[in-house]
């Protein structure tokens, strides 16, 4: 029988019948694993009623109560971490030791959560005026909408879900409906931690469930990523009703080769940064950028590393990288294959015939290699979010940095060199929000925050760390007078400091 994966809220799963559900596979063979309800204007009303009915209590709860919570959710994910990384690839297909590392960063961030005390303190100035004194309070939006993409779906819950929540929101998460198991485990692990019922609720779906999040006048902010289109959708959708939005989007990574680079290392990090995951990451280098003269020899290095990928099921540990996350998506991204050879860019490596025994049905595409490739190419221009790396040649320092520069998307970039100079002169010329400095995908750590520029993010506020704090939080100002008859008398003036 297929397994059924339904809505978390207040505390348990939903147990009514779904009007609508979603398919969802194993991308290694192709079979699907389970039906997924997708939320109606029921549902919608129902996990976001319990999120609102949770939100006073939970705003009240101390901050030390809150924090204890936190700190044994992070001890039950630490115990639990290979069971959520096993969920992850049974949905998404990344290999095992991927999934893991998305789960280690997914703590880290728990780990930062747990800082709440240390990082919700105002500011507190006594005898701003005579007798009078100002401090600031840091308080919670209220309910909160949480909506994640396909690609990580343990850490991008994680980036959002426990920041809100120990600055005193109440969430709904809408995960995709395409790996939407994770955030059922994250939930239940929450309760088990102590989390009250409705402080964290899974809505389950698609379109409708992120509209009904959007428009619901109840929820005060949504925490968004995904790609570009949707992503500006959800700004400009949930802006318009007057929630406070970060929008995080869709993302065409270059890496820059200096010709003074360590040839060696620049190949190995093309391949890690270009392959892993299947290339599905917001943050995979999907154009290395040779500068002369270093093309040819760089195109053959990242070749050999090519040949020896083991593409294979991501549950055996031979397998370096797995199988894409659905048919669908592997066709997409083998349109791509054709229009750039029409376009005129040199297919060095076709990944469109791999296969791997005992995975027929499953969603295979091996790791490409495109050559010469120029913008206005669709190769170029569209984010693929596949194994499809681009080598595109440029003929000094200036000019790859404005290839660079023109790409609308500005979520990652890295430069290799051992020219300290020339690395300085990149990261502070470049315009993308994240930037390697000889590594490829420099995602910040959990107590920076993470956020692209232009196309890849839509509002004034990355996520997590300090800047996600500040989104989960309005700050009040309060300015005190305690009864002092020195100060009797009315003053029809504006307030001045005396
Ligand atoms: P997606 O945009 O298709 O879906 C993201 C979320 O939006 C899902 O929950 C989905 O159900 C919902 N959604 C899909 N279509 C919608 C619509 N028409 N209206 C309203 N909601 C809709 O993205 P995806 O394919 O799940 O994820 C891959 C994309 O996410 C890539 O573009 C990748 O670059 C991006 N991403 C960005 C970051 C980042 O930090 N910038 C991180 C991870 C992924």
């Amino acid at each position: 029988m297929t397994n059924r994966i339904s809505h978390w809220i207040d505390g348990k799963n939903w147990a009514g019948v779904a009007e609508r559900t979603g398919e969802v596979f194993d991308p290694a063979t192709g079979e699907v694993r389970a039906l997924v309800d997708f939320a109606g204007d029921g549902q919608i009303a129902e996990a976001v009623d319990a999120a609102a009915a949770a939100f006073p209590g939970w705003r009240d709860t101390s901050l030390a109560a809150r924090t204890k919570i936190m700190f044994t959710f992070r001890e039950l994910l630490v115990a639990r971490k290979d069971e959520l990384a096993a969920i992850v690839t049974s949905e998404h297909g990344k290999v095992l030791s991927d999934a893991a590392g998305e789960v280690q960063r997914a703590i880290e961030n728990v780990e930062y959560a747990c800082g709440a005390p240390q990082l919700l303190k105002g500011g507190y100035s006594e005898n701003a005026s005579r007798g009078v004194d100002v401090y600031s309070l840091a308080q919670p939006l209220g309910v909160v909408g949480v909506i994640s993409p396909f690609n990580f779906p343990a850490m991008v819950p994680l980036w959002f879900v426990p920041n809100a929540i120990a600055c005193g929101n109440t969430v709904v998460l809408k995960p995709s409906e395409k790996d939407p198991s994770a955030a059922n485990f994250i939930a239940e692990l929450f309760a088990e931690a102590g989390l009250p019922s409705g402080v964290l609720n899974v809505l389950h779906g698609d379109k409708v469930a992120v509209d009904g999040l959007l428009t619901h006048p109840v929820v005060k902010a949504i925490s968004f990523v995904g790609s570009t289109p949707i992503a500006r959708y959800v700004y400009e959708t949930g802006t318009a009703a007057g929630k406070r939005v970060q929008a995080l989007g869709g993302a065409k990574n270059h890496m820059v080769v200096l010709p003074d680079a360590d040839l060696d290392l620049a190949a190995d990090a093309a391949v890690s940064a270009g392959f892993g995951s299947a290339g599905e990451r917001c943050m995979a280098v999907s154009v290395v950028v040779a500068v002369d003269p270093v093309g040819d020899e760089l195109v053959s290095k990242i070749t050999e590393r090519m040949a020896k990928l083991r593409v294979g099921d991501g549950r055996d540990p031979d397998s370096e990288m797995g199988p894409l996350v659905t048919a669908a998506h592997r066709e997409r991204v083998a349109s791509y294959l054709d229009a750039g050879v029409e376009a005129g860019a040199r297919l060095v490596v076709d990944g469109r015939d791999t296969g791997v025994d005992g995975g027929e049905g499953g969603f295979w595409f091996g790791p490409t290699l495109f050559d010469h490739v120029e913008p206005g190419m669709s190769i170029y221009t569209d984010e693929i979010f596949g194994p499809v790396l681009c080598v595109a040649r440029a003929h000094s320092y200036d000019a790859a940095l404005e290839l660079v520069n023109a790409n609308p998307y500005g979520n990652g970039t890295a430069i290799f060199t051992n020219d300290g100079g020339a690395s300085r002169r990149y990261q502070n010329e470049v315009e993308v929000g994240m930037v390697g400095v000889n590594v490829p995908i420099p995602v910040p750590v959990a107590y920076y925050s993470f956020g692209g520029w232009k196309n890849s993010l839509f509002g004034d506020s990355h996520a997590y760390g300090p800047e996600g704090f500040h989104f989960f939080t309005r700050t009040k100002v309060v300015t005190s007078r305690w009864l002092d008859p020195s100060h009797g008398g009315v003053n029809l003036g504006f307030p001045r400091n005396v």
